[in-house]
This record gives C-alpha cells, structure tokens and sequence, in this order.
C-alpha cells in the first residue's frame, strides 16, 4: 500500500481487521511523514516515535477478532491533556518540565480502544488564544499556507490532521478552540456537549465551558472517535450521566426533513465574503437534499464575546493559581518562598496567561463582582435561552465558524481584541453548553473555510450524521494542502 500517512481512522481500521496492513507499518508511515513535513508546520510539543513503534509491535502481536475499536491506530493528543510519564506542557514555561503521574480520562478511554499516541500537540499557553502563537516553544504554521496561523488554541491539533502527520487527534474547546482551528484548516472537529466527555485529568482553563473533542478528516472517524471517548465519569463531577447514543450507526446519510436553523446574527459585520459565500452554498446543499431551512433569531448574540471575557478570565484566574512552582514544574529561585512563587509565576507565564489573570482577578474582586462576573453570568443564561427557544423549532443551527480564513503570522498578536473577535461565532455555543461540530465547505482566497453545526444538549448524533450527509454529497474534505 502507498500513501498510509493518507488513511483515515475508518480506512484503516479496515485494512488493520483484514491483515493487509500492520499497525507497525501505519505508525512508520506516518512517522515518516512527520519527519518530513514537521520541520515546516511545526504541530508537536513532544514527539514519542519510539514508544509508538514499540506500542504499534504490540498491538500487531496482540490483534484478536475482538480487539478494541482502536487497536494499532496512532493518534496525537493536545498538550493539555495528561498523559501518564509523558510531559504536558499546556505549551507553557511554567510547566515546562511536569510529567503527569496518570492519565486523563480520554486517554486512558483510547488506550483501553487500542490507540496509540505519536505524541503531545502545540497548542497556545493553557489554551488561552486563537492562533497558537502564544505558546512558549514555538509557533504552528498552517499547512495550506506556512505564513498563516492554523487558528488556536488547538491549532496542533488541526494542523497535524491537515498536513497528515495523524489521522486524528484530540483538542479542547473553551470558546471555539476545536471549531475555529478545524475551520482554518480544513479538516474536521467536534465540541461535544459540556458534560459529554470527561474532563478529568485535562488541565482547567474555564472549568464550566471547557470540552474535550476530536479533530479527524472525516466526520466517520470523529464519530468512531467520540464512541470512546464520551461517557460519565466518576472522576469529574460535571460529567453527565446521560447514555452515550451510538454515532457510528447515526451515520444514515438521510437529511431529509430535518429542520435546519440560520442565526442571521452569525454573519457579523467585517465577515470575509467569501467566507459568507461558502457557508451559505453548503447550507443550500443541505436544502437541496430535503433539509428544511429556516432563518432565525438568536437576540444575546451580541453579548457573547463581552461575557466570555470575564467568565473565561475569572475561571482561569481560579485555576491558574495553583501553579506557583511549589508542586508542578520548575521553581525560579528565591530569597523566600514568597519571593520564589512570584518570580516563577511572574517570568514563567506568558503576557497573554498574565492579562487574563489580571482581568479574571479584576472581575472576581469585592466591589466588581457585581458589575462584572454576576452580570456577565446573567447574559450567559440569556444566551442559553436563546438556544432554547431557537431548539424548540429547528434540530440543527447552522453558521459559519470564524468571520475570516486563517490569518498571517504576527498580524493579530498585538491586538488582543481583534485576536478575541476571531471568536465571535464560536463563543456563543460554549456559554450555551451545546454541542457543535465543523466541516470543511469551501475556500476562500485559497484557504479553507468550516461550516459550523450547532446541536441540541447531547444531540452529537444528529450532528454528526448532518455533517457526514455532507460529506458524502461534497469533497471539500478529500483535498490535502501541497506541501
Ligand atoms: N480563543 C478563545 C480564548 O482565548 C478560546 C480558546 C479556547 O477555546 N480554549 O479564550
């Protein structure tokens, strides 16, 4: 077999099951292709090659006609999501050198399905960005143009998926660091539902908005992805005991009659026509297939981005406080403790992990928690309403994901707010809580463009089946950058 590195998680597993493909021989594949495309796209924190050919051996060896849905499929993880003797970073120089004792709950999931991991992805510092340029070792270049950002903050995550060097991996969504990324370059990625999929043993950055999802070339391979990863989990008390539906056999392919929802309120001023273009032709594809589509009213939109900037940075104020250099990673040394706490915190988070910091402290404190937190926590239940009743006349929403296509390296870093509104569209669904998930629909300049589909509470499956009707009706997914 040629081109391995190509396979997606479904194709292989085929081949894995019939013998015509050992796990050893993916994983050399795909090792390959790392070596010769990560030098230029830059997707890794912490590559585990070794360890993956040693696991894919054993997988070889261990195959049995029961094996796990997984077995001897090399994926590639978020470097904020614990990985038991591997080092997790959360792209920061504060935990530069933390190597977790265990396993968050996803991973333990996939290994116990047969997965092995090729290592931990860039991502920007506690996944706090749009563009992965605030991580501390490096930048991630997008595959379709080494000049442009993958988007952030799981833009690892997208672009190894992109440029092939993982058939799928797992990123967080916090305000949209699954979909934008997914979006800006072109592969595809799901944010459950809060509560869907464990987060125990990822790292806190907003603790009531943070998801862990899939990124994959196809909505199948998402769908095979989150059968094992969702589930309630005793160890994360805001994991939902709600029965995990079955995604793959929700692939029907069948749109019809399906009521499809369109906020106007998403195509937002200064959005990128051709962005607007794409979305709204494969909005028509799914209406020529018998969907119905509706327009629609989502008021609150507006209010979003203003209250996720404080819900968001009050929570990470929270979370971020027990990094001190006392337990977790290297210690600056100090005349006291004191002083050792305040010189690792002060020159080992980054200027953007600092603003939110201030910002969330600022927001939490006597005297403006009022005016800040508790208003910005009444706007979020006006946003959830607004779900609600748009839920109570369509099944899906569909949008666009970000108002542009992948912008230039440097061109937003200086601005944090024009770096906040490549968000707007994406926002919105984790204060909401809901499920949304991105497929690729066109381009624009060249450069990818995602559809976003917005769900109802634990209503992936219907998601993912509207998203793989596309798929099989388009083949904006099927294109790889030239790199
Ligand atoms: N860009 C948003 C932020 O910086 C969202 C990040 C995320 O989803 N983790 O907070």
């Amino acid at each position: 077999m040629t081109d391995l590195h190509t396979l997606t998680v479904a194709a292989a597993r085929v081949a894995l099951a019939a013998g015509t493909l050992s796990s050893y021989e993916l994983t050399e594949a795909l090792l390959a292709r790392i070596q010769a495309v990560e030098p230029r796209v830059r997707a890794f924190i912490t590559l585990t090659g070794e360890q993956a050919l040693a696991e894919a051996r054993a997988a070889d060896a261990t195959r049995r006609p029961d094996s796990g849905p997984l077995h001897g499929i090399p994926l590639a993880i978020k470097d904020v999501i614990c990985t038991n003797g591997v080092r997790t970073t959360c792209g920061s120089a504060i935990l530069e050198t933390f190597v977790p004792p265990y396993d968050a709950t996803v991973v333990s999931r996939l290994k116990a399905a047969g997965a092995i991991s090729l290592g931990k992805l860039n991502c920007d510092e506690f996944a706090m960005g749009s563009s992965t340029e605030t991580s501390a070792f490096h930048i991630t270049r997008n595959p379709w143009d080494l000049e442009r950002v993958p988007g952030g903050s799981s833009g690892g995550s997208a672009a190894a998926v992109a440029a092939l060097m993982a058939p799928a991996s797992l990123g967080t969504d916090t305000g949209g660091s699954i979909r934008q990324p997914a979006a800006l370059c072109g592969v595809s990625g799901l944010k459950p539902t809060y509560g869907r999929v464990s987060r125990f043993g990822l790292v806190a950055y907003g603790s009531s908005l943070d998801q862990i999802g899939p990124f994959a070339r196809t909505v199948e391979d998402l769908a095979l992805l989150m059968q094992v990863i969702a589930g309630h989990d005793p160890r994360d008390g805001t994991s939902a005991p709600v029965p995990v539906a079955d995604y793959c056999a929700a692939l029907s392919g069948e749109v019809r009659g399906l009521r499809i929802g369109v906020p106007g309120e998403y195509f937002v001023e200064g959005m990128e026509p051709g962005v607007e273009q794409a979305t709204r032709e494969a909005i028509a594809v799914l209406r020529a297939q018998g969907a119905e589509v509706v327009e629609l009213s989502l008021p609150h939109t507006r209010y979003a981005l203003p209250a996720y900037y404080i819900i968001a940075p009050a929570e990470a104020s929270a979370n971020l406080a027990r990094f001190d250099g006392v337990r977790y990673g290297p210690r600056e040394p100090g005349e006291s403790m004191w002083d050792e706490i305040e010189l690792t915190r002060g020159r080992r988070f980054g200027p953007e992990v600092r603003r939110r910091i201030m910002l969330g402290t600022y927001a939490l404190s006597a005297g403006y928690y009022d005016a800040y937190y508790k208003r910005a926590q009444q706007v979020r239940t006006l946003i959830k309403r607004d779900f609600d009743a748009a839920f109570a006349h369509v099944d899906v929403i569909a949008a666009p994901t970000s108002p542009t296509v992948a912008f230039k390296v440097g061109e937003k870093l200086d601005n944090p707010i024009a770096m906040y509104l490549s968000d707007v569209c994406t926002l919105p669904i984790n204060l909401a809580g809901v499920p949304s998930l991105v497929v690729p629909c066109g381009f624009s300049q060249g450069l990818p463009v995602g559809l976003q589909l917005i769900g109802r509470p634990f209503d992936e499956a219907t998601l993912l089946r509207v998203g793989d009707a596309y798929q099989r009706l388009t083949d904006w997914h099927t294109r790889y950058p030239a790199l």
